[in-house]
């Protein structure tokens, strides 16, 4: 049918990709990817040709320049499968724009369901799963990425994050000092790949075990729910009656 597609691709393993998304990517009329190679890549693995189906390369920086020629494809009945690099698209990664569009023009809109790190991270945490809120990328400057953490600490839900392993023993320092030490948290690294790796444990214990590693790989931080900031007030006002009772010179 016609309508945009978008298609959930492994975050490692290649046969981490649904029934329902090589049948989506073997009936497409028009594929997009926001890499290319990639693309090509992952349906070779699986044995989907390519045919002479147009793939057309959509990313963050020609985002806005192709969704008419995606529009276009759907208005004249096409259906256009959407791959991100890897994942589910427009988690941290291109396909809102797009998808925006093809809805404000009245066309359809349907998800092939897959992986997502956010989703694999949270699975092998071992933090609540009942409340989660994903913050994405935290910024690379450090001032920024201070009142980031700052806004999320009094959250209480447990908190997933995307992270450049790069910057991994920054965010964690910074991590220590905002979140405070004795919060709950697990690394998550290089899910569904060879050398995954969860380490759990505080804040604090994470950031001591990584400041002697070389961490490589792609690394999703997973935080245990900040607690009330502080006690509501009728527990205040409780207390502060107890407490004047107590001084009452007899
Ligand atoms: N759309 C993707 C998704 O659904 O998870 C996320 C894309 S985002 C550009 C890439 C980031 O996702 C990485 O920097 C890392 O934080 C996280 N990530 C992706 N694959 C991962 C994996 N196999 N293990 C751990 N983290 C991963």
């Amino acid at each position: 049918a016609p309508g945009l597609y978008l298609v959930a691709t492994p975050i490692g393993t290649a046969r981490d990709i649904t029934l329902r998304a090589l049948d989506v990517l073997a009936s497409a009329d028009v594929l997009a990817a926001e890499d290319t190679r990639t693309l090509r890549h992952l349906m070779e693995i699986h044995g989907i040709p390519l045919g002479d189906r147009p793939l057309i390369a959509c990313h963050d920086h020609n985002e806005a320049q192709v969704s008419p020629r995606v529009l276009q494809a759907i208005a004249a009945g096409k259906s256009v499968a959407y791959a991100s690099e890897a994942g589910t698209p427009m988690v941290s990664d291109p396909g809102f724009p797009l998808a925006r569009a093809v809805i404000a023009e009245g066309l359809t809109v349907t998800s092939a369901p897959g992986p997502s790190a956010a989703i694999c991270a949270l699975t092998v945490a071992g933090l609540p799963t009942d409340r989660f809120l994903f913050a994405g990328f935290a910024p690379s400057q450090k001032s920024a990425r201070r009142s980031f953490l700052q806004e999320l600490a009094p959250i209480a839900s447990t908190l997933v994050l995307y992270e450049s392993p790069k910057r991994i023993n920054q965010i964690l320092e910074d991590c220590c000092e905002i979140l405070g030490e004795g919060r709950k948290m697990a690394l998550c690294r290089e899910l569904t790949k060879r050398f995954e790796e969860v380490i759990r444990g505080t804040v604090a214990e994470v950031r001591q075990v990584c400041a002697g590693r070389d961490l490589k790989g792609e690394i999703v931080l997973v935080i245990g729910r900040g607690e009330k900031a502080a006690a509501d007030a009728a527990t205040v006002e409780a207390a502060l009656d107890r407490a004047l009772a107590s001084m009452t010179v007899k």
